[in-house]
């Protein structure tokens, strides 16, 4: 099996006067091929957890680009499309599935829905290919992306100390899903409610108080966070540390 894994990943704020060129991303990290792979793997980013879960299961990887930038303005037309057609040349070269470490809110010249965008574009070339992603907290949800992947998550904890568990998680679904073990379906809505953004803190109220009910919902209905974890195919103990 060959395996795509890659990250894009940007935090657009359409006030600041500050372009997402290459050059920003040179400065936080742009990284193509076997350097986006050794700059990530063995890490507790996204990206590392689908890399282990490659590792586990013997799949050929392929890591067309790693990149990220301070958040600023809108991602330039050059930058985005190098970042995005080095994914999508890999996926004409043919690839089984695809495992993505996104932001949820990159805001492009060429489009208001960065991630979107380049989901769409991967199924216009592999309509059915597999694809996981990975998105932040502070992502902006849309339809495109839920339309153009297979499996979809979002970090649950802020900051964000969760990256490499819901990388496992995920990839572990997409995974079962082409083994024919489960048949991911999913739903999302916006509430009508807008977070204080310095009170955001999962360690804190109110979301302390909420995250902790939507734990113990989950637990009720299902496995515990250790089981789950202990569900995977690695140990707990091998989970790399936080950087
Ligand atoms: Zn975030």
């Amino acid at each position: 099996m060959r395996i795509l894994i890659a990250m894009m990943k940007h935090e657009t704020n359409t006030f600041s006067p500050i372009p997402a060129d290459l050059k920003r991303f040179e400065d936080w990290g742009i990284h193509f091929g076997d350097n986006a792979r050794a700059a990530y793997e063995g890490t507790a980013m996204p990206m590392g957890a689908y890399i282990e879960l490659a590792k586990s299961i013997n799949a050929e990887i392929v890591t067309p680009v790693a990149a990220e930038a301070m958040p600023s303005g809108p991602v330039t037309k050059e930058a985005y499309e190098v970042l995005c057609n080095a994914i999508l040349d890999e996926v004409r070269g043919g690839v089984d599935a695809a495992m993505l470490d996104l932001h949820g809110a990159m805001v492009s010249e060429v489009t208001p829905d960065g991630e979107g965008t380049l989901l769409e574009r991967i199924r216009e070339i592999d309509p059915d290919l597999p694809i996981a992603v990975t998105l932040d907290l502070h992502c902006n949800l849309t339809d495109k992306m839920m339309q153009n992947c297979t499996t979809l998550i979002g970090y649950k904890t802020y900051p964000h100390v969760d990256m490499y568990e819901v990388g496992m998680q995920i990839g572990q679904a997409l995974l079962d899903s082409m083994e024919g073990k489960i048949k991911p379906v999913m739903s999302w809505g916006n509430v009508p409610l807008l977070s204080q953004t310095l009170c955001q803190g999962t360690d804190d109220e109110p979301w302390r108080h909420w995250f902790g009910f939507a734990g113990r919902r989950k637990r009720k209905r299902g496995l515990s966070r250790q089981q789950h974890l202990a569900g995977l195919r690695l140990p707990i103990s091998s989970r790399p540390v936080i950087r």
